[in-house]
């Protein structure tokens, strides 16, 4: 590292991220002319072309598509009728949904703790259960997942969960817990319901309403691209790091935030990097990898998949020395980077030192399964994520993701900016380390495997103020 005028190349960094910037014109491409994209759909695979061929124009020649084989779902219609009227609620169907229709009485568990399910007693078996999304607030919080599955073994035919967000907001979710070594069957059809209209089902629940809740949904195997792209470094080119975001969506939204946000700012430290490099003749130490994967929101199925194909058995290559992973990036602007396990906090702390911007390296304690980072720390890769909506800090309009309401204009552009300057610098850092200087890995794929099983049914630290 000592050959390289820090100052000049960060000056670069930070004035191509900024005045260079293509990030408007990534953000409509993704957001407005292809929309959402949700995994293995035309439009995600739209999109991965786009972002591919934007990677090419950029001069990262081996830009390249790499297929998988996506367990993908979809649904033609959710409908809840109250039994005896004409009345109907709207709701969403949690993702992977399977099929259902039953007519049977509604019963409300409240939280839908173990308490309140084994005081409903026999009522829940058969029944479509209520329950909130929240966890009860006075005792050790337990994620729906895991409170789903007690209503499940309880006999409950189907939930309904109601959303904490107010406004007739409604996102999409998922029911099962990413822990676990595959993607696990719902524990029971789940959808999901406003708070507003939740609120009228309860009243309904309370004086021993009947509902039809039928969900029209199917599973079906499909291909799906991730884009990967690289610029080689010079000085240990076998050796790289990679910063990889996901491009799909889920339904009927373009995800200005989640995750159009990432994607971009992935595009944009590959295009920032690529210039150093043809402006400046400044290349990475070791190689710099870009990603952007389809089929996170089905179970992070893309990045799973790239890192058996990269890193498993029989591999195409050794493993990185960190993957740094981009998701929702529109919730604040860059406070540091939270790694995954605690051997890397010092070194990377010192690497951010040298930026001189004030950010700060923390270490999630148990294992957070919500996004990309996970295959990659499930395999013992070093890995971290950027602010997240689940932490302290974020802006008070920012909890958009999975719905409508994350347009395009939650897409914070200038923020973004600075995000795509202060990644290529630390990524660029990163490549320059020399390989003796890296901290030593004590874990094992076999280890951290144990870990996630151990945790599953576990609540997740979510930070939240
Ligand atoms: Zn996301």
């Amino acid at each position: 590292m000592a050959d390289l005028d820090w100052l000049k190349i960060d000056r670069f960094l930070m004035g191509e991220a900024w005045a260079g910037s293509r990030t408007p014109e990534y953000r409509d491409h993704l957001c407005h002319e292809i929309g959402p994209r949700w995994g293995g759909s035309d439009a995600d695979l739209r999109a991965a072309d786009y972002i591919h061929s934007q990677m090419q124009e950029n001069g990262l020649q081996q830009a390249r598509l790499e297929q998988f084989d996506l367990d993908s779902w979809d649904y033609s219609d959710a409908t809840l009728k109250i039994a005896g009227s004409d009345e109907a609620l709207e709701i969403k169907p949690f993702l992977r949904c399977p099929p259902v229709d039953l007519t049977a009485p509604v019963v409300d568990l409240g939280y839908g703790t173990q308490r309140e399910i084994d005081n409903a007693d026999s009522a829940v078996d058969g029944a479509i259960v209520v329950m909130t999304l929240g966890p009860e607030p006075f005792t050790p919080p337990l994620p729906h997942t895991a409170r789903l599955t007690m209503a499940a073994s309880k006999g409950a035919a189907a939930a309904i969960v109601i959303e904490s967000k107010t406004g007739g907001r409604m996102e999409y979710r998922s029911a099962n817990d990413w822990r676990a070594p595959d993607i696990a069957p719902h524990p029971l059809p789940t959808v999901n319901i406003s708070y507003e209209a939740g609120g009228r089902l309860k009243y309904l629940a309370a004086r021993g309403t009947s509902a039809t809740l039928n969900v029209q949904s199917q599973f079906f195997e499909t291909p799906a691209n991730n884009v990967v792209a690289e610029i080689e470094g010079e000085s240990w080119p076998d050796e790289h790091v990679i910063v990889a975001g996901h491009h799909d969506t889920v339904f009927g939204t373009p995800g200005g935030n989640d995750n159009t946000s990432g994607t971009v700012a992935v595009m944009e430290a590959a295009r920032v990097l690529a210039a150093l490099k043809r402006e400046t003749g400044v290349t990475p130490g070791r190689t710099i990898r870009f990603a952007t994967w389809s089929g996170e929101e089905q179970g992070l199925q893309g990045a799973y998949a790239y890192v058996a194909r990269h890193h498993g058995k029989d591999g195409l290559d050794s493993p990185p020395r960190f993957a740094l992973n981009l998701d929702e990036l529109s919730t604040g602007h860059m406070k540091g980077v939270v790694v995954m396990t605690d051997h890397m906090r010092d070194f990377m702390q010192a690497q951010l030192d040298t930026m001189n911007d004030g950010l700060a390296c923390h270490v999630q304690g148990p294992l957070d399964a919500h996004s990309d980072h996970f295959p990659f720390t499930r395999a013992a890769i070093p890995a971290g994520i950027l602010w997240r909506w689940r932490f302290f800090g974020r802006h008070a309009t920012s909890e958009f993701h999975h719905e409508f309401g994350d347009s395009a204009q939650k897409l914070n552009v200038r923020e973004l900016k600075e995000y795509v300057g202060q990644i290529s610098r630390l990524m660029l850092r990163l490549s320059h380390v020399p390989p003796n200087d890296w901290p030593e890995n004590p874990h094992t794929a076999d280890e951290m495997e144990r870990r996630a099983v151990a945790e599953i049914g576990s609540h997740t630290p979510t930070f939240h103020g």
